[in-house]
């Protein structure tokens, strides 16, 4: 067998390897598959569909607060990447290049999109001229390409899904509130929809994006330990607007530069969430973004087969009246308990089984994907109970994700408990810091730690710099990341 073709038939335990754990279920779950080009992956109908319901519900959010999506092209000019110093230094080493089409060599070389700033920038010079054309509050959801060193699906790919924001504002104060605002969009989308407690906080300059003036973050710790960087805002101050003479005509009749925002979350999520809830038996998917929310598996003698899968497709029907991604599995040539192991490693946060003495008693069972718990509910109720156990289902995937990451926090004074924290203990480590980049580089080194970023509730204030021992400027959350 090639070995492309080779099934998964193990899951590794996460004690014994947990990125070969990570490939194993995402491969056996069939979210994904490598792509012939490095670093890409095919998002397989079940990964593509968590990725449409995160879709559905951001979408929604930026809507709410007020944008509008559009859409620009993939290719970007060389020379909008020249106009702002910092960002082609900071891209350039990831940038694809076009540099023939139709047969014929390019004038202009052609990047591949690694984000949009500059492109949106051009277009933006064109379309503002007053204070009444502001703020611009626009999305986008596109693919875009960085040429990545290092890769792994999902977290870190040479092309990912996502969606960046762009909008550009009269002032400072209503730039800086609109990062922050969609800062809390991100936390409060990926804690009340993935189930996954992040950290909010400010990038330190080391780790901020290529052009920004601050950049914040959420920040989540997967179960080995490590983080992901599952969101950021960045307020981009005028340096945008200066690179590409983004002018309006203020109030007072003066021309002025705007000041613009970005912010972007991608198909990275997926991952996080993958790295976060799963288990030795396989996914374990957030109900609210979950392809199956719930598979109801008829069980029982051949005798009352009909009967059972009659009543189980009329209680199908009332889930999904009611709004539930529901799916039956009446096949015959398989147990119900190799049902049970398959839809438990797919993530499929409830199980339904429908027996024949469950029949006499107008009941049936459901089965919880997260803590096991299997519940008798009345058939009468099944569209509420239903509802109760996937709103439970969530709940119980936070607070688990929180209590592990609360139990792998550190509070350290020493770049000897830093590095204890994350060889042997495996987590995150709070610890001072003088604001001077050499020290942050350092602990890399020596620890392999980067900072995260740092907290606007940290818990408790630093007054030492972990590495040289000066008073602290910021309390940092230091960890390995993904
Ligand atoms: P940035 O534009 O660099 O601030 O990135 C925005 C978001 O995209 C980050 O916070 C990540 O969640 C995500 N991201 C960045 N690089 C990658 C990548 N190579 N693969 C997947 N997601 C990424």
């Amino acid at each position: 067998m090639s070995k492309d073709k080779q099934f998964v038939t193990e899951i590794t335990p996460q004690g014994e390897d947990f990125s070969r754990w990570y490939i194993d279920v995402i491969k056996k779950a069939d979210l994904m598959d490598y792509s012939p080009v490095r670093g890409c992956i095919v998002f397989k109908p079940d990964g593509y569909e968590i990725w449409e319901h995160i879709q559905e519900e951001m979408n929604r959010r930026f809507k709410e607060t007020g944008h509008r999506n559009a859409y620009f092209p993939l290719f970007i000019p060389e020379s909008f990447f020249q106009k702002e110093k910092e960002h082609v230094e900071g891209f350039n080493p990831e940038l694809p290049w076009v540099t023939e089409a139709g047969g014929e060599k390019l004038e202009e070389r052609l990047a591949i999109r690694p984000t949009s700033e500059t492109m949106i920038g051009h277009m933006y010079s064109k379309w503002i001229q007053s204070y009444r054309d502001l703020p611009v509050l626009i999305n986008q959801w596109a693919n875009v390409v960085r040429w990545e060193k290092r890769t792994l699906p999902f977290l870190r790919t040479s092309e990912f899904l996502w969606q960046e924001g762009h909008t550009a504002h009269e002032n400072e104060t209503e730039a800086r509130e609109e990062t922050m605002q969609m800062l809390e969009v991100y936390r409060d989308f990926v804690e009340g929809y993935l189930a996954i407690p992040v950290i909010t906080g400010q990038k330190t300059p080391s780790e901020r994006f290529a052009g920004a003036v601050d950049t914040y973050s959420i920040e989540a710790m997967m179960k080995d330990g490590r983080a992901v960087q599952a969101g950021t805002s960045h307020y981009l101050g005028t340096k945008f607007a200066v690179a590409f003479d983004i002018q309006y005509l203020s109030r007072d009749n003066n021309l002025e530069y705007v000041h613009t925002t970005s912010w972007g979350t991608s198909t990275r999520m997926i991952g996080s969430m993958i790295m976060v809830h799963g288990d030795d038996r396989g996914l374990a998917l957030p109900p609210k973004v979950a392809p199956t929310q719930v598979i109801m598996i008829p069980i029982g003698p051949p005798k009352t087969r009909e009967a059972v899968i009659a009543r189980t497709d009329e209680l199908f029907k009332e889930l999904k009246t009611a709004g539930i991604r529901v799916r039956v599995d009446d096949r015959s040539d398989v147990t119900p308990g190799w049902k049970f192991n398959e839809y438990e490693m797919r993530g499929v946060p409830v199980r339904l089984e429908l027996g024949p003495r469950d029949m006499e008693n107008g009941v049936c069972v459901l089965v919880s994907r997260i803590s096991g718990e299997k519940k008798i509910v009345q058939q009468d109720r099944l569209v509420e109970e239903v509802q109760a156990m996937l709103e439970q289902v969530h709940n119980e995937m936070f607070e688990r994700a929180l209590k592990f990451r609360e139990e792998h926090f550190y509070s350290v004074e020493t770049l000897d408990e830093m590095k204890a924290a994350m060889e042997e203990k495996r987590g995150f480590a709070l610890a001072g810091w003088c604001g001077d980049d050499a020290c942050e580089a350092q602990v890399k080194e020596e620890t392999g730690a980067t900072s995260r970023n740092i907290p606007f509730e940290p818990g408790e204030t630093k007054t030492k710099c972990i590495c040289c021992g000066e008073p602290a400027q910021h309390t940092v959350v230091f960890a390995k990341a993904y």
